[in-house]
């Protein structure tokens, strides 16, 4: 009998295996691909170091980096370049002030944000007084859309909001919930008085780059956390078919009927996933996890020969642009050594507001489809060289109004259920981070 199964060998899994290793627990991870690391999948091709799912860690959270620096990859870390990223509007790039990201309007100079006009830069000012007028109270879920448009009005909400969050989500911020897309910038906005004085006290100054890499892309944090899992036996290409529970705990089958018993069953998979195996064994929390809404997203990557004079990490295009790319990562001009000298590398992330769905486009014709969109913004005069395409049909979990109620229902649901835990994406934040974080947290409690 062992102490425990981990089922997904993401970021999340992983994590809870290493620090179960740490503790010398026996178990044995379960990972239906032949490749660990979930959505975190670094392509090394020639010089090229492609990144077809997370591209960055975030200062601001600070798991990821932490657990690189325990194990021992802090020499490793590089940093991006501190050059801007853009919005596009009406086919035009303009640089996005630094210290926007956090989304309040009166920390940032809205002279700055060039791409909205002066009478919705007036209206956006005007954000913390409106939030003392129409305050949300820190337990409320509201959409981020209607009550941005309240907030700062509906420039500001089309044209900065959106590209911002659909950088993150890829959603509708019709339908997103802005307590938990945005949690502390919520529980500040819900501080009246002290926040007003707050957001305008701190302006900026020069802001850092919050966005940090490994050198040999994030897979390097996968291979270094897979080489530090002793006690759990790590397997792969098998993908769990069955799981019952059993006097002593869980029973877990593969399809090529291997099984395993322990005490405790992590299913560190995306929420309908673990639904699907737990129809039988837990059918009420299998009924609130198949309600998860989970968005498709595709990469496509793109390398071609020659120098090119436009300088910025990327670019974001709002939905109401109605174009086919969401945002667009220049890998070559962010970080270091991604590409081979004289190449470019870019990355383009399509989300569901493409004009027709790209789910139902062969991968050729879409890498040539985004590919002119590309070339028509930003007039590369080239064809591509290389093309890499990756599509995530369990994309990015949607935390749409009523997430955080339904995270709490799952919680109390799987806790009924002795021995059983769920972690990643799906539940308590989609970063990197986030994933970590809810991982060593399940650890603990199996450790407990
Ligand atoms: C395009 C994209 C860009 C992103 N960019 C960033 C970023 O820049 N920064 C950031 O912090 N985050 C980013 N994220 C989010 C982050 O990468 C993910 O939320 C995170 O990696 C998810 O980890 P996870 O372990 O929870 O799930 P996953 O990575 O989805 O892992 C789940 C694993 O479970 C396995 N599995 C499923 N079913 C079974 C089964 N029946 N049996 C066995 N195994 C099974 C799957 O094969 C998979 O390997 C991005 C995500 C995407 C898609």
């Amino acid at each position: 009998m062992l102490d425990c199964i981990v089922v997904g060998g993401g970021i999340t899994g992983l994590t809870v295996a290493y620090e179960l290793s740490l503790r010398g627990l026996q178990g044995v991870l379960v990972e239906a691909d032949d490749r660990l690391g979930g959505k975190v999948r670094t392509v090394v091709e020639d010089d090229f170091v492609v990144e077809m799912g997370p591209d960055a860690m975030v200062t601001l959270k600070p798991e990821a980096l932490g657990l690189c620096t325990e194990l021992g990859l802090a020499d490793e870390v590089v940093a991006a370049r501190n050059v801007p990223a853009y919005v596009v509007r009406g086919g035009r790039f303009y640089p996005i002030p630094p210290g926007l990201f956090a989304l309040v309007p009166g920390r940032v100079p809205l002279r700055d944000v060039r791409w909205i006009s002066r009478r919705g830069r007036l209206r956006a000012a005007g954000m913390p007084l409106q939030v003392l007028l129409h305050p949300v109270p820190p337990d409320a879920d509201v959409p981020v859309g209607p009550t941005f448009r309240r907030w700062a009005g509906a420039e500001f909400t089309t044209w900065v909001v959106e590209p911002l969050l659909a950088g993150v989500y890829g959603g509708d911020i019709e339908r997103l919930s802005l307590r938990a897309t945005l949690p502390q910038a919520a529980t500040r906005w819900s501080e009246g008085w002290r926040w007003l004085f707050q957001a305008r006290s701190r302006r900026p100054g020069p802001v850092e780059t919050p966005f940090r890499s490994l050198r040999c892309g994030l897979a390097g944090l996968v291979e270094r956390l897979r080489a530090r899992i002793s006690s759990v036996e790590v397997r792969t290409g098998l993908s769990v078919e069955g799981v019952y529970r059993s006097e002593a705990g869980w029973v877990v089958e593969t399809a090529g009927r291997e099984r395993w018993q322990a005490r405790h069953l992590v299913l560190a998979v995306p929420p309908r996933a673990a639904a699907r195996l737990l129809r039988d064994a837990a059918p009420d929390v299998a009924d609130l996890l198949g309600q998860a809404v989970s968005e498709p997203v595709a990469v496509v990557a793109y390398a071609w020969p020659g120098t090119w004079d436009w300088l910025g990490t990327g670019f974001l295009v709002p939905r109401a642009e109605r174009r086919w790319i969401t945002a667009c990562t220049w890998l070559s001009q962010k970080w270091p050594r991604r590409a081979p000298a004289g190449w470019n590398l870019v990355r383009v992330f399509l989300t569901g507001s493409t004009p027709t769905p790209w789910t139902e486009m062969d991968d050729e014709t879409l890498a040539r489809t985004v590919w002119q969109e590309f070339v028509e913004l930003v007039g590369v005069p080239a064809v591509p060289h290389r093309v890499w395409v990756q599509r995530w049909t369990d994309g990015l979990p949607q935390y749409t109004v009523g997430h955080l109620t339904w995270v709490e229902a799952v919680e109390g649901a799987v806790a009924r259920y002795p021995g059983l835990h769920v972690a990643g994406a799906g539940y308590r934040g989609v970063g990197l981070s986030d994933c970590i974080r809810q991982a060593r947290q399940v650890a603990r409690r199996i450790v407990e």
